[in-house]
């Protein structure tokens, strides 16, 4: 047996970053008022996990009267030929500004290195834009000009086709987005709760306490055998063909080793001995921090619950390179981690 020691994963798409987050500057009454009445503030528009794209994939950025627009418009869109003008429906002059504006749709997600502030507006899930990118041909006329060809799409499908920059700043609105969502009241009373730091935190209305975005950490793993294969499952809830390394949240009390081997035992009936951390990545769909690890099985024998993992199979290099060609294995999507596990595990990346 080889015991080969690879490096830790690293560009991992929803883990690149290249603008500063910035904690220092979200409290104080003015900040989104500030941020918003200056022009150079650019802002991107988040709903339900998706992200407004451009036609090319990159990511819409408005400037505070176009997100302004967006936000007021109830907006502007349909299919090809019957877009709608978001000016008709609310000039940015008319949205209101200052003090009264309300704040609970705005994050402050970090700031460039010109000082300029980045935001997100986060839009509701009715929002009557088009869902996900589908048509691709709408239009959507904000006051900076037309996005031709651009609509939402999910983070979890473009992440990977993000770059750095972007793929940091969408990650963390997608996050907060998600959690905001469904923490609009105080865990402790029960009690209504409102936004507060620029939208990194909320605070009772009734108790004052402070609560702050949930990350459940969940492991990952890449578990491989004396012979080097690689095991990986078919979850019974996945659509056919789609197998992927195992994973699992880590449950109270309990250290990510201990959650990694315990879930692959759960899931497969396959010990694990050696466990070695691989690298992490933010998966706010809707909140999770995946940790991810290689892991040694010391036994092969595999038998699944046949309730939440359907099947379980070693995989040689050969023969998942062959079912990935025939198209018997879906591998997981290029923005995952697991995807990245098993990429690594091979010695390149692999062609669906
Ligand atoms: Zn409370």
């Amino acid at each position: 047996m080889t015991h080969v020691t690879r490096p830790a994963l690293t560009d991992l798409p929803l883990a690149r970053a290249s603008v500063a987050r910035a904690a220092e500057l979200r409290d104080g009454p003015r900040v989104l008022t500030d941020a918003l009445a200056d022009r150079r503030t650019r802002v991107l528009a988040v709903r339900d996990g998706g992200l407004l794209l451009d036609g090319d994939g990159a990511v819409r950025w408005l400037d505070p009267a176009g997100a302004r627009a967006l936000l007021a418009a109830g907006a502007a869109v349909g299919e090809a030929g019957a877009a709608t003008d978001v000016r008709s429906a609310g000039a940015p002059g008319d949205v209101p500004t200052g003090d009264a504006e309300p704040h609970d749709v705005w994050l402050l997600l970090g700031a460039e290195d010109d000082g300029a502030r980045v935001l997100a507006v986060r839009l509701p899930d009715e929002h009557p834009l088009p869902v996900r990118g589908e048509p691709a041909d709408v239009l959507v006329h904000l006051p900076d000009g037309p996005v031709t060809r651009g609509g939402w799409h999910s983070l979890r499908a473009v992440g990977a086709g993000l770059d750095a920059h972007d793929a940091g700043l969408a990650t963390a609105a997608v996050a907060l987005d998600a959690w905001h969502d469904r923490h609009p009241r105080c865990p402790r009373c029960g009690a209504p709760t409102r936004v507060a730091q620029a939208g990194w935190s909320r605070v009772c209305e009734a108790d004052g306490s402070e609560h702050y975005p949930r990350t459940d950490p969940a492991v990952i793993m890449a578990v491989v055998d004396d012979d080097d294969r690689l095991l990986l499952g078919h979850a019974a809830a996945w659509p056919a063909g789609r197998w992927s390394t195992l994973a699992g949240f880590v449950e109270a009390g309990e250290s990510a080793e201990q959650a990694v081997r315990r879930e692959v035992a759960e899931e497969t009936g396959v010990e694990v001995g050696d466990v070695e951390y691989a690298g992490s990545q933010p998966w706010p769909f809707p909140g999770s921090l995946m940790l991810g690890f290689r892991a040694r099985a010391t036994s092969t024998r595999v038998q699944v619950d046949g309730v939440e993992m359907a099947e379980a199979r070693w995989f040689t290099r050969e023969g998942l390179v062959a079912a990935v060609a025939s198209g018997e294995v879906l591998l997981p999507g290029g923005a995952s981690i697991a995807r990245a596990l098993v990429e690594q595990w091979f010695g390149r990346p692999i062609a669906d």
